[in-house]
């Protein structure tokens, strides 16, 4: 289907909520950009999704969706149970963007922490994952609350050593055979704990965002794209109120339009603090260049669920951790400077400008291209980090170019994970999310800014002011997605394993 045909399809069946004349900007077409942009466009707002790159959702690398913030240790309580409820919406959003299988944590012998630690967290979560599910049935998307998590001894993975591997996991723990039968177990603390934290993946969900964005008529993108200033003007639309003229240069063009909006949205991710100088917007903030490697295990076997062995960031021991995606190809991180964190690769703002300053050498790996030694050696450092623990998994090899790129945590906490908007002045607003599962909360403050700005009737908005009204998203069909993604996948030079649903 062409995009005629497919505007014309979404045309007869797409019914706006809202009548508003207001047109709104969003700067950048990451996870942020693209969900407000779903957002507003579902609803029927008149939004404009300007992206000064080639294609959607191809920012930073996305490959956990942290319903529960499992991964991170050193984080309060709260962010951790603000993820949960954001992942739970962002699963009823985006279904085929999620990749179902459980997530492992194990200790190191060498860790400083007990696996008991982690039970009063791990009960709070399982009785909000209940109370959710009691408030709302359609909460229930990470299985049965009791089973939201689970200790297992070491005498039960004994037990499952000389099992045949599963195929199909018709239990959780048909999820550790192969863990069992591949891991150390002597290298590890007891028990380890299974937790229903599922994957995400950015293919996946730049195809929903790619495929729903061309269906609906009032979203207006503009791809190859960029913003190069930005000026206050006087609305001539609606009293008292201000507007911005966005000027853009196209990509190879020296061509520059400037256009009217009277709500600017500020989702340029780590380049963020570019647009706030554009409006001298004062704003302090954390920029962090990390990457993943993509490695290939053609002796894989069995099941494999998420698999991450604590330890403490930025040390030799930093943890690792495994994603699972078909086809014997994985995902890795290991949170030392040599594999997945960079020496200086965390800058923040200053008072002279918004927007940190990454080093030259960070700025090249993002703008043009990793120098091979350096691929080659954080990649084979990534699979060596994992193989401390998988002593098998010393066999796989490098399988494409690092998942990689910065990413913005606004204050000063570098372990901020759940953060989602701030606004200044009027009719600007900035998405600044750390975790993907935190842009609805995003696109959500901004409605309900809309309509204190009065740009948006709450009366016409109703519920849908909490509600998320995405019938347009929600219509593209798992086997739709896959082809887009693997597309996505292949133009962006990176396995088309990646892209398909475990
Ligand atoms: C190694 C690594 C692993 C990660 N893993 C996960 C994970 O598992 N789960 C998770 O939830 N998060 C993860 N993250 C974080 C996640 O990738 C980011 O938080 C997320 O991508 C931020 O989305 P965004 O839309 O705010 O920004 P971005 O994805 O950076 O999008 C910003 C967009 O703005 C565009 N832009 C910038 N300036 C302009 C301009 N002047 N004009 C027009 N367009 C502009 C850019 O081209 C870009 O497309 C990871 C990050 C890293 C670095």
């Amino acid at each position: 289907m062409n995009k005629a045909q497919a505007k014309h399809v979404s045309q007869a069946v797409h019914q706006p909520i809202l009548s508003s004349k207001a047109k709104i900007a969003i700067i950048g077409g990451g996870v942020a950009g693209s969900t407000i942009a779903l957002r507003f466009a579902e609803l029927g707002l008149d939004t404009t999704l300007i992206e000064k790159g080639p294609s959607l959702v191809n920012g930073p690398p996305i490959c956990h969706l942290h319903a529960g913030g499992n991964l991170y240790r050193e984080i309060c309580d709260q962010q951790c149970l603000t993820l949960l409820q954001q992942s739970i919406d962002t699963v009823k959003v985006y279904p085929h963007s999620v990749n179902i299988r459980p997530t492992l944590i194990a200790l190191p012998k060498t860790d400083h922490g007990q696996p008991e630690d982690l039970l009063p967290r791990l009960e709070k979560l399982r009785a909000r994952y209940a109370e959710l599910v009691a408030q709302d049935p359609s909460n229930k998307v990470l299985g049965e609350p009791e089973h939201y998590f689970r200790f297992y001894a070491r005498a039960e993975l004994d037990a499952l050593v000389d099992l045949p591997l599963p195929s199909v996991a018709k239990s959780d723990s048909d999820w550790l055979v192969a863990f069992a039968q591949n891991v150390d177990l002597d290298s590890i603390k007891f028990p380890v704990l299974l937790v229903q934290e599922y994957g995400l993946s950015a293919f996946r969900f730049a195809a929903i965002t790619n495929l729903a964005i061309e269906r609906l008529p009032s979203c207006h993108l503009q791809m190859s794209s960029q913003v190069i200033a930005i000026t206050s003007q006087e609305n001539t639309q609606h009293e008292n109120a201000l507007g911005w003229q966005v000027s853009t240069q196209q990509q190879q063009s020296q061509v520059i339009e400037h256009s009217h909006y009277d709500y600017v949205i500020n989702a340029c991710g780590f380049k963020s603090g570019e647009i706030d100088d554009m409006v001298s917007a004062k704003r302090q903030r954390m920029v962090e260049f990390k990457a993943a490697y993509v490695a290939h295990w053609s002796k894989c076997q069995g099941l494999w669920p998420e698999v991450v062995f604590y330890g403490e960031r930025g040390t030799p021991q930093g943890m690792a951790q495994l994603t699972p995606y078909p086809d014997g190809y994985f995902q890795l991180h290991g949170m030392t400077q040599d594999i997945t964190l960079f020496d200086q690769g965390l800058v923040a703002s200053c008072q002279k400008s918004a927007q940190p300053k990454l080093a030259q050498r960070f700025i090249e790996k993002i703008d043009k291209h990793w120098p091979e030694q350096v691929v080659s050696n954080r990649t084979l450092g990534s699979i060596a980090h994992i193989a401390q623990f998988i002593p098998a998994f010393s066999s796989a090899e490098a399988a494409a170019k690092p998942l990689f790129g910065a990413q913005q945590i606004p204050g000063e906490d570098a372990d901020l994970r759940a953060a989602d908007v701030s606004f200044y002045g009027q009719h600007y607003a900035r998405a600044e999310i750390v975790k993907a599962s935190s842009a609805l909360a995003a696109a959500d403050a901004i409605l309900a800014n809309l309509v204190e700005c009065g740009l948006v009737a709450e009366l016409e908005l109703g519920n849908y002011l909490t509600e998320h009204y995405f019938p347009i998203s929600q219509q593209c069909s798992a086997a739709e997605v896959t082809e887009q993604a693997i597309a996505l996948a292949k133009q962006r030079d990176y396995p088309i394993a990646l892209a398909k649903n475990l």
